[in-house]
């Protein structure tokens, strides 16, 4: 018999390379915009017409070839990166693989012009369907000009995977867009049938390049987000809140200056503003991670999109704690502004030095605290209350300052319960005669509640709608945060036995120490119960079963996260539940003292789901739907 196995003859290799190099206009856009990063390029010109199926041309202004390698440019494998195994455990070029131009040969006809730095002629190479149809010496600026014709003409099968033209130009415009923010100091310019769709100026801010790639509304819309996390740089933008978005197609990370998509960071980035975002609402970002070569590989997909890091709960880390870091500086709350300077005293707004206040605080010494918290909590459940200096100050976002003096007296017509304590929370008991405080009782007033959900207040420019139960929730979540030890605990009468499913049982069993971190007393009992001796202080005694089948939920769905996001969840939990609900009506005192921590506290602004807690219309808007 004769031998069966043949050496695939080059060309059949390259149009398989090109199958997965090139799959549609966007991957040879890709490619080129690439190529011309590493040759140094600070201009680069994308122009293309018809989705760029027909005419596709990059030009940029790098180094240009010598007529030699502008003809070995287009062998498979023949790349200027790599010569050793070695240096493939340090690619910092955006390509290495020298599959590019072969594979984007092999199913499209190339012209290619080019010229060396300093030399003083360059050299124009054609090839068509793989095979070289012209090459001769050229007049040329420096640097290299592709122009890619007829793409997949010589492979009718791939041509039926090609969407409509306006599908392939969103895919063209997005993969510019990408290398754009990823490579600020290049300036881009890219047309689309001659004119143009945007232009970066290649000043080097990312800012500047995402107001220019993606637009003025977008970029209006983000907050910062930086860190340095174990090796790991981090900078870039991320939106605020209130503008989030219905998919994740706003979401674009750069790891070493290469445009990546990556599942794990975004479910950092998500995962950090979780309590902020509806859920089903996504954040939108550019977030850039700078790390060693070594920390990453990019060689686990052909067409280089996708990376593996060696540390992923590093990676991870880095983000989820700079995007909830950026979250809780962020200063965006809707609306919600006081006129004037007046700023609630105890905001460290302009506070970048020392370190006592939050807002001064690395990533990495938010994580020690996060940690220490952690251990103390399950150390010590219900252990001795530290207020002092600092270590109360980080964790609750807000220094005890916000404690107004008890018993200070304004005079009577007072408006707002300025006492923060947990007896001024409607539900509990003790609800005191509301001492004044001048400020905010002169500008603003509770005039009462509306359908029984949200509280109107009336301001000097206009008037604040709070949702109640949203407000409450989230004071009440900011309050069991802030409690460096456990939270109180009520005693049940009698204890109770819950029950719950095998599963629930199992994942509330195991995290016991985080039950009893969150005020919860309570054991495994057995056959798939629990014995509950108390709960957190704020619940009803009935809610004891209700509230740990909603913690075993989030448990078994929050498989892999971190002891501090599960501990944050179960706080949002007992949040929720302890929270007044919409629908029931409440007291004055009850309104102004939920008005009151809403106006004079910056972290309230969403609830733990993220809906906004209060939303404002101004006086002139009134105004205005009036025709005054
Ligand atoms: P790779 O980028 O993986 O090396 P490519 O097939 O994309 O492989 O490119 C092959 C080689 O051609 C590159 O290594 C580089 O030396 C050269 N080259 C390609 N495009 C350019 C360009 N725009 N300017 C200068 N050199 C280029
Ligand atoms: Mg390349």
């Amino acid at each position: 018999m004769p031998d069966i196995i043949k050496e695939l003859p080059e060309h059949v290799a390259n149009l398989i390379a090109a199958g997965e190099v090139v799959q549609r206009p966007a991957s040879v856009v890709k490619e080129l915009l690439e190529n011309s990063s590493d040759a140094g390029a600070k201009k680069i010109t994308v122009e293309f017409s018809d989705g760029g199926m027909t005419f596709l041309r990059v030009s940029d202004d790098g180094c240009g070839m010598s007529p030699n390698d502008a003809r070995t440019a287009f062998l498979r494998h023949a790349t200027s990166k790599i010569a050793l195994e070695e240096d493939l455990d340090r690619i910092v070029t955006m390509g290495f693989r020298g599959e590019a131009l072969a594979s984007i040969a092999a199913v499209s006809r190339i012209d290619l012009i080019t010229r060396e730095r300093g030399s003083i002629e360059g050299t124009a190479v054609s090839i068509e369907g793989g095979t070289v149809t012209g090459f001769s010496p050229a007049g040329c600026p420096e640097g290299t000009t592709v122009v890619v014709r007829d793409l997949f003409f010589n492979t009718p099968a791939r041509m039926k995977y090609v969407k409509k033209d306006a599908t392939e130009a969103a895919a063209i415009v997005a993969a510019v867009q990408e290398q754009a923010v990823a490579h600020t100091d290049t300036a881009y310019r890219l047309l689309r049938d001659g004119r143009e769709v945007f232009a970066t100026s290649g000043g080097g801010d990312l800012k500047a390049a995402i107001y220019d790639v993606f637009g003025r509304d977008f970029a209006s819309s983000l907050t910062e987000v930086k860190g340095d996390f174990s090796g790991i740089i981090l900078t870039g933008y991320i939106t605020r809140p209130t503008a989030s978005r219905g998919s994740r197609s706003a979401q674009h990370f750069i790891v070493n200056r290469r445009p990546v998509r990556s599942r794990l960071l975004s479910a950092a980035a998500e995962e950090g503003c979780k309590t902020r975002i509806p859920a089903g609402r996504f954040p939108g970002c550019v977030i850039c991670l700078e790390m060693k070569p070594t920390a990453v590989d990019v060689n686990v997909h052909p067409a280089k999109l996708e990376v593996k890091f060696s540390s992923e709960r590093d990676a991870f880390d880095a983000v989820y704690f700079a995007v909830m870091s950026a979250m809780s500086l962020d200063e965006g709350r809707p609306e919600l502004l006081f006129r004037g300077s007046r700023k609630p005293e105890y905001a460290p707004r302009d506070n970048k030095g020392g370190n006592t206040a939050f807002h001064a605080m690395t990533i990495d010494e938010y994580r020690a605290m996060l940690d220490k918290i952690d251990r103390d909590k399950t150390r010590s459940p219900g252990g001795a209350r530290d207020r002092d200096g600092s270590g109360a100050n980080m964790l609750s976002l807000r220094p005890p300052a916000a404690r107004a003096p008890q018993g200070a007296d304004g005079g009577g017509a007072a408006l707002f319960h300025p006492d923060t304590s947990a007896d001024a929370v409607p539900g509990q008991a003790a609800q005191q005669a509301p001492p004044a405080r001048g400020g905010l009782a002169e500008q603003a007033k509770v005039i009462g509640e509306a359908l029984k959900t949200y509280i109107i207040v009336e301001q000097e420019d206009g008037l604040l709608l709070i949702d109640k139960h949203a407000a409450h929730e989230r004071i009440l979540f900011e309050r069991l945060k802030a409690d460096k030890t456990a939270p109180m605990s009520q005693m049940l009468l009698s204890p109770e036995v819950a029950r719950f499913s095998p599963k629930e049982a199992q994942a509330l069993i195991s995290s016991l120490d985080l039950l009893r971190a969150a005020g919860f007393d309570a054991e495994d009992f057995g056959g798939d119960s629990l014995i509950v001796r108390a709960i957190p202080a704020c619940l009803d005694s009935g809610d004891a079963q209700a509230v740990l089948q909603e913690i075993a939920g989030d448990l078994l769905g929050g498989k892999g996260e971190l002891a501090a996001q599960k501990h944050e969840k179960l706080l949002y939990r007992v949040a929720c539940r302890a929270a007044v609900k919409a629908g029931r009506s409440s007291d004055i005192r009850e309104l102004n003292a939920l008005a009151y921590e809403v106006l004079s506290r910056d972290d309230i602004r969403y609830c733990p789901h993220g809906r906004p807690v209060a939303i404002s219309i101004s006086k002139s808007s009134l105004d205005r739907q009036f025709g005054r």
